[in-house]
């Protein structure tokens, strides 16, 4: 694999993501005011901040799990067969369920889960994304709770990855290269 050098442009700092959940939480905590307990679900590995964040605004009984569904490896190019990695530990049928998503791309990895998902029944299934960028939709699919609409960039930060790195800046960037591709096989 060849790397290229990059520097990373702030596009979405972690406060105005703070602020923005805060208002998310509200509008969940109104649509599931009557839940039982609602099971948050996050997709890994890229949700993990998102859903850490979230869970803690939500003032519900909530149960918390997880779900991997494949994605795009080490490479920036979508793949559109979307295979379920992981499974979850806890039953659903019945249950009121929030799928969380870090980014909606081609919209093929929320179609699937979702799909998934409804095959055990649940109650009420919803779906909240932190990013939306409905320029590169293949099929129709849209959240029921967007944080942040955004331009076709590849983004990294706040869980988000590229290679594997940059999961743990506090804020949203993009990626921006700055030179040419090398061979030393790091990215
Ligand atoms: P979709 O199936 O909607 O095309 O892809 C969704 C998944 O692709 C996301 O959950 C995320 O893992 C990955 N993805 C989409 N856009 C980006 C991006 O800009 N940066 C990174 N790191 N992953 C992305
Ligand atoms: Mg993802
Ligand atoms: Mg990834």
């Amino acid at each position: 694999m060849t790397s290229r050098p990059y520097v990373i442009d702030q596009m979405i700092s972690a406060k105005s993501i703070a602020a923005r959940i805060e208002a998310l939480a509200r509008e969940i905590e109104a649509e599931f005011s009557d839940t039982d307990k609602l099971v948050v679900v996050g997709l890994l590995r890229g949700s993990f901040i998102f859903i850490a964040d979230l869970v803690r605004e939500l003032d519900l009984p909530v149960e918390v799990d997880f779900l991997e569904a494949s994605s795009y490896g080490n490479s920036m190019t979508s793949s559109r067969e979307v295979r379920i990695l992981k499974d979850l530990r806890g039953e659903i049928g019945g249950r009121d369920v929030l799928v969380v998503e870090d980014i909606i791309d081609t919209g093929h990895t929320m179609k699937r889960v979702v799909a998934f998902l409804s095959a055990r029944e649940p109650g009420r299934l919803r779906t909240i994304c932190l990013l939306d960028k409905p320029a590169r939709r293949e099929v129709d699919y849209t959240a029921d709770w967007t944080g942040f609409e955004i331009p076709d960039r590849f983004v990294v930060g706040y869980g988000i990855d590229y290679a594997q790195r940059n999961r743990n800046l506090p804020f949203i960037g993009s990626v921006r290269f700055t030179g040419e591709a090398d061979d030393t096989g790091q990215p």
